[in-house]
Parts: structure tokens; sequence; C-alpha cells
């Protein structure tokens, strides 16, 4: 199957967090889109690895992807080796994706700077005629990078004003991670109850920047290329201004 954009997470749920919107909106453009989880979370705090799969299904169903894909690498044990990189890679010739969307390098969680370098080695090996798989040869475009914290200053944002309802949505099937008074399991990052406002702030403040409601940021290692900036500036602008 080949998708346009492929999405991959360290731990179900991440990718959600992270550009959720961008995925909705994507979908919503007519581009066909995948999530890649590399592990099932089955270390996490709350929740088992079978609530976190059908959680996961059910993201994928609101967020109208074409497919989303377990990796089954270790939790809390990733690392960036030959085996994990030819997982992403056997993903990356079976999609064919031109643009993948990845955990940003400089990240708290271990686990997500681990899978920002197997995606990011993964996409240039997979270019190797020598690597063999049982599909051929296959390079990205480009590879964007997420992240959950508002710093660094990010290279691009995407408007997600008319997508933002359906991300918490999607956000939302993660039940057993998130804010339940009734749960006695242990509390988390996620499953205070001041964490969905929070996150709904962090996107409010990235759609500050751009003068919309709401937006989600990426960020590229290489300088990005601009065919006419005259329509570059003016197509921008006009996606500034609701
Ligand atoms: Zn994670």
């Amino acid at each position: 199957m080949k998708l346009d954009v492929l999405a991959f997470g360290a731990h179900p749920d991440d990718v959600e967090l992270s550009v959720g919107g961008t995925l909705a909106k994507l979908a919503d453009l007519g581009h066909r889109t995948g999530v890649a989880d590399l592990t099932r979370g089955e270390l996490g705090t709350r929740g088992t690895s079978r609530i976190r799969s059908r959680e996961a299904q059910a993201a994928a169903e609101v967020l109208e992807l074409k497919t989303r894909v377990n990796l089954g690498l270790r939790d809390a044990h990733l690392q960036d080796t030959s085996a994990a990189r030819l997982k992403v890679i056997e993903r990356l010739r079976e999609f064919r994706p031109g643009l993948v969307f990845a955990h940003h390098w400089d990240d708290p969680h271990p686990d997500h700077v681990a899978a920002s370098r197997i995606v990011t080695s993964a996409c240039y090996l997979s270019g190797l005629e020598k690597i063999t798989t049982a599909q051929p040869r296959f390079r990205p475009d480009r590879i964007v990078y997420f992240r959950q914290a508002s710093f660094p200053v990010p290279s691009f944002l995407v408007d997600i004003s008319g997508f933002f309802e359906q991300k918490m949505r999607a956000i939302g099937c993660f039940a057993s991670q998130l804010h339940d008074p009734g749960s006695d399991e242990p509390r988390t990052y996620l499953s205070v109850p001041e964490f969905l406002p929070a996150l709904r702030a962090l996107n409010r403040h990235y759609g500050s920047l751009i003068r919309t409601s709401y937006a989600e940021a990426f960020h590229t290692r290489e300088a990005l290329a601009v065919g006419d900036p005259v329509a570059f500036f003016a197509s921008s602008r006009k996606a500034a201004s609701p």
C-alpha cells in the first residue's frame, strides 16, 4: 500500500498528542496517512498493551488513517540498533511515504530520542540497494520532526483550527492514559487533570504565532527550499488569516 505520509511514534498516543490535528487535516485534503508505533507501550505506568492496542485502533479510525502498524520493539528499552532500523526500513519500503514524521532528536524521554535516531537512520539506509528486504529500496523525500514542548522555535507550523476537536477525540480514545477520577492507577504526566487543558493551550500558543486558533509545530534539520517566494508568502499569509 502506498502512503503519502507515515508518522512514527515511540508509544501509541505519541503521534496523536503531537501531530493528530495535522494527520486529520491531511486525510481531509485527500492524502493517504498512516502511523507506525515502535512499541506497544507495555511498560507504561497505566493501562496494558492490550488496552493500548484497542485505543490505538480507535484513534486510527477517528483520524481516518489508511493503516496503523506496530513494530513490536521493547518499550523503555528502545535502542538504535541494526535490527530496529531494519524493522523501520521494511515499513518504509512497504508504504513508500513521501513525507515522514518522527520524534524530535532533543526530547526528555529516552525512547523518543532513540525513536528519532532509528527513524532518521532508517530513512537514509532504506535508499541503499544492498540492504535487501522483500521490497525494493526507497527513500522518503523529507523527514520532519515533532516535539510536544514549546521550544525550540519551530521550522513551520500547520494550521489545524478546523481539526483540533478531531485531534482531541483521537486522544480521548486513549482513556487508559488520561485523567480518570475513578482510577487508582499511579499518576503520570498524562493522567493529571491539567494535561489536556495544557495541550489545548500549547496548540493555541502555536496558533497565535501564525494568527490562527490552533496549530502544530514541526522541525527540520535542512533548510526549506522555496521556488517562488511571492507565491509562498502570499499563500502562507492566506493560511494564517482565517
Ligand atoms: Zn512516548
